[in-house]
């Protein structure tokens, strides 16, 4: 076999994919001439290989290993397995990608009853060397035979209680020879195997369990969780061993280059003297913080501060470091970037360029634009102490804490009056807006990413739980129940939206800031990228949010919203249900002053920017009342001998929406097809849109004014309602005397409205994606249904690899956006293109967007922020 074992001083970063980053890290440091005890690396070549081909593999490698085990012993002048002057090694696993204590560790390897003697030689200290022994046969008796590790605990605890010391570190060097011999004899009862005494024998069992631990669960699930690739493998490093258990002028710690909390400058961290790195991990000691080992070792400090200087200073980014000091020397064991909270990651970003280690560039390409959302909205206070009672989609981020209620109304009412509700309903509908704008949060056991309370609660920024499947809601008692547990109307619940998360209580949070270094951030976003960055607000609230975050104008402003408020329900009722056209004439005609004051008030605060007003799109029944609500009223009032006017009434609704339902309403008479069917509709939303315009012109106020279309699947459907739409803005022009410029397009959100791009651009101004349809009708999945049903299990089958309503499928939704951004444009160059899907705001579909030539994406208002370092990311990514 080829060279597939790297001495330290013969790897490198570059070589990450091969040696692991722990390996990589170990050989950089070697180079640059920190303290790091000698080693070697067997890479993920093998270990691939191993997974193939089984236990062979090792013989093939073992003339490799032990040619680097020589250099070993030539570097320290100790021998493996010599009972005189023994040479100890650790053996740590150690993947491409960092995988913090999802595989396994053996420290103090080739120890036994022979070479304990050796040690104690070496170090004249008997009580060291008899420890490190006991530790050794532990970890190896867990790690590599598989004993279960309460065994070695429970009979550590019984030495303890018997002499009557709380700590490890009491125990006496009697004691510790007990628990070795004890310790084998549990190896033995478990395994039915002697505790292997030839230290090449334990070497290579060891290497062969880490090998084996990237098979384990806890590294399949965390590879799962994390999109990390099964065949990525990992790498195993052998390293000489230092102790820091060697009494109080040794140690064993955990250092970052800066606070990963906060960003601030300085060394953070924590260690324990007389200590091995698992103490510090542990918990059975307290550690210490870092600033006290300046009291204690006070050259070891300013050591290791010189050092993380140096790292920081090779890696060009905050370091999260291990350390170990053995009889007052100071050796790092591990480096690797840090990891942060979003609050660190800008701040860190920032100072650095102030610093003049990074770029702008590089600080930009250095965040996580998801990780911005958590400084976006309020969350669980990160110290909080609480149990989650049930989970489901993390539909809409942040936190919120309020007493539950089932009615709409009476959220509406109980949260308009000042307290604080969290809205809990199966699903939601437009009927419940209402309600949903005056809780603090919505949860609901039904619906996926993009079902109406997830898109609604990330439209107003609230949070939003939802297909919480464990919920079991009954209504008419106004009660839930997750398992056993009963929850009523009035209980208080905590929800955490970015988690999908529900608690019973109030549990803390911490307000969102919006830092000086945040917005230096943004600023900089700003200057490189090339993509605009709208917000989808339907109302002026959203629009001023959409303006702090940073939008450059709305993509997207659906005005069934409008219609769908209280007050303004009977009036749209009335038009649906209107027997003839003058009375659809006359409830319109009483819609129309509403109208135009919420298009004045929008256009008020975006002065200047881009808005893109949609046209009424939604199955008119949605605006009537249930089916089955209707059926049961009547029925009940047949039964009663109710009054005969209601009855008939009702029973004129319940036909009416009879007519009007669907089998398939999202596929049914919706968007434009309405619109043709009743061209007053689209009429009265033309009229009242220019005459905002002209009032506002008289004030000096204008907007860049775009006309859009829903679910047009056809040339022709769009020249018809272009033509209405000319009609009324040219009254209106020729009433006002005014000119007004304004653009009229369509959203593509059908397949074949893609297809025929270039017949709809010649007469469109604009395409913006519509990707919530267009993914719901390019897969023919329901995007009601599909997240709730099936769709998470299609991902945990491997079926599909991501859930395509939350990030573009590229190479299915994405390849029909592609061909009608060409076709389009071959017809008109001048097309104007864009997206207001969910997944617009979402950083690899900003990507995307840039990459296909959109001119810009267009998402809820909270995610414009994360939306515009996205966009500057793909601008640099392509400059490279
Ligand atoms: C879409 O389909 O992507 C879209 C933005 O429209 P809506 O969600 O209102 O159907
Ligand atoms: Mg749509």
């Amino acid at each position: 076999m080829e060279n597939q074992v790297f001495s330290f001083d013969e790897g490198s970063s570059e070589l990450k994919a091969l040696l692991g980053g722990k390996g990589a890290g170990l050989a950089e440091m070697t180079n640059i001439g920190l303290p790091v005890p000698p080693g070697f690396t067997i890479t993920t070549n093998v270990c691939r290989k191993y997974m193939k081909e089984g236990e062979k593999v090792l013989d093939q490698i073992n003339n490799q290993i032990l040619t680097n085990l020589k250099i070993l012993e030539e570097k320290t002048g100790r021998s493996f397995g010599d009972a005189t002057n023994p040479l100890l090694v650790s053996v740590r696993s150690g993947a491409p990608v960092s995988m913090p204590g999802m595989m396994d560790t053996v420290l103090n390897l080739g120890l036994n009853n022979k070479t304990v003697n050796g040690l104690i030689k070496q170090t004249q200290n008997e009580w060291f060397a008899h420890d490190s022994y006991r530790r050794f046969v532990q970890m190896y008796g867990i790690v590599v035979m598989d004993v279960e590790g309460q065994k070695f605990e429970d009979s550590i605890e019984e030495f303890k209680s018997k002499l009557g010391v709380k700590y490890d570190t009491e125990l006496d060097v009697n004691t510790l020879k007990k628990i070795v011999i004890k310790f084998k004899q549990i190896v033995k009862e478990e395994t039915g195997k002697e505790f292997p005494v030839d230290t090449k024998l334990q070497l290579r069992m060891a290497i062969k369990a880490v090998f084996e631990s990237w098979n384990g669960r806890r590294a399949r699930t965390y590879r799962r969780l994390t999109n990390i690739p099964d065949d990525m493998c990992t790498a195993v490093n052998v390293q000489v061993m230092v102790f820091g258990n060697m009494g109080d002028n040794s140690g064993s710690g955990v250092g970052f280059t800066r606070n990963p909390s906060t960003g601030e400058k300085c060394l953070y961290g924590e260690y324990l003297l007389n200590a091995q790195g698992e103490d510090v991990v542990s918990g059975a000691r307290t550690p210490q913080p870092i600033e006290r080992l300046n009291d204690q070792l006070p050259q070891i400090y300013k050591d290791l501060e010189k050092f993380a200087g140096i790292l920081e200073d090779h890696y060009n980014d905050m370091q999260d470091i291990e350390f170990t000091i053995e009889n007052g020397k100071l050796y790092i064991l591990q480096t690797r970037t840090g990891k942060r909270t979003a609050q660190a990651a800008v701040k860190i970003a920032i100072d650095m360029v102030q610093e003049g280690l990074i770029t702008k560039e590089d600080a930009l390409m250095r965040i996580e634009p998801n990780q911005l959302e958590q400084l976006l909205h309020k969350r669980i206070d990160p110290d909080a102490d609480f149990n989650v009672l049930t989970k489901g989609l993390p539909a809409s981020p942040g936190a919120a804490s309020g007493k539950v209620v089932f009615n709409t109304d009476e959220a509406a009412e109980l949260g308009d009056a000042g307290e604080k509700i969290i809205l809990v309903r199966p699903e939601t509908t437009p009927e419940d807006i209402h309600g949903m704008v005056a809780s603090q949060g919505i949860l609901t056991s039904r619906g996926g990413m993009t079902c109406h309370a997830a898109v609604v609660a990330r439209g107003m920024g609230k949070p939003a739980v939802v297909g919480a499947e464990e919920l079991r809601i009954d209504l008419e008692h106004e009660v839930f129940y997750v398992n056993n547990i009963e929850v009523k109307k009035g209980v208080i619940i905590t929800i955490d939206g970015g988690l999908g998360q529900v608690m019973l209580g109030e549990v803390p949070m911490v307000e969102p800031e919006l830092t000086e270094d945040f917005r230096t951030l943004l600023n900089w976003a700003d200057q490189v990228r090339k993509l605009g960055v709208r917000a989808n607000a339907d109302t002026p609230g959203a629009a001023k949010n959409a303006m702090n975050f940073g939008a450059e104008g709305i993509g997207l402003c659906r005005t069934e919203r409008m219609f769908n408020v209280k007050d303004r329900l009977p009036i749209v009722q009335e038009m649906i249900l209107a027997e003839n056209e003058e009375d659809r004439k006359s409830a319109l005609d009483r819609l129309l002053p509403m109208q135009r004051g919420d298009f004045k008030e929008i256009f008020k605060i975006m002065n200047g920017l881009p808005v893109n007003i949609r046209l009424l799109d939604l199955p008119l029944h949605e605006f009537l009342p249930k089916l089955e609500d209707l059926l049961v009223e009547t029925t009940t009032l047949k039964l009663t001998g109710g009054k005969a006017e209601v009855l008939e009434e009702k029973e004129r609704v319940l036909k009416k929406v009879m007519v009007l339902t669907e089998h398939n309403p999202m596929i049914g008479h919706r968007g434009c097809r309405v619109g043709i069917s009743h061209p007053e509709i689209y009429e009265m939303q033309t009229r009242a849109i220019f005459e905002a315009m002209v009032e506002l012109s008289k004030e000096g106020i204008s907007v860049e004014l775009e006309i859009m279309l829903p679910l047009v699947s056809e040339v022709n459907e769009f020249k018809f309602l272009k033509e209405r739409i000319e009609k009324v803005a040219n009254e209106i022009m020729e009433e006002s005397e005014m000119k007004i410029q304004y653009s009229v397009g369509t959203m593509i959100e059908v397949p074949r409205a893609a297809l025929t791009a270039d017949k709809i651009a010649e007469y469109a101004d604009f395409f913006s994606f519509g990707t919530n349809d267009l993914t719901q009708t390019v897969w023919g999945y329901s995007r009601d249904d599909a997240e709730a049903k099936f769709l998470y299990d299609y991902i945990e089958k491997k079926i599909i690899a991501e859930n395509p309503f939350e990030t573009i499928d590229e190479y299915g939704v994405g390849k029909i956006m592609k061909i009608c951004v060409d076709l389009g444009r071959s017809t008109n160059k001048n097309l104007k293109i864009g997206i207001c899907g969910e997944v617009g705001g979402e950083p690899r579909t900003v990507g995307f967007c840039h990459n296909i030539g959109l001119n810009y994406v267009s998402c809820s208002p909270f995610r414009v922020p994360i939306a515009n370092l996205a966009a500057a990311q793909a601008e640099l990514k392509n400059k490279k």
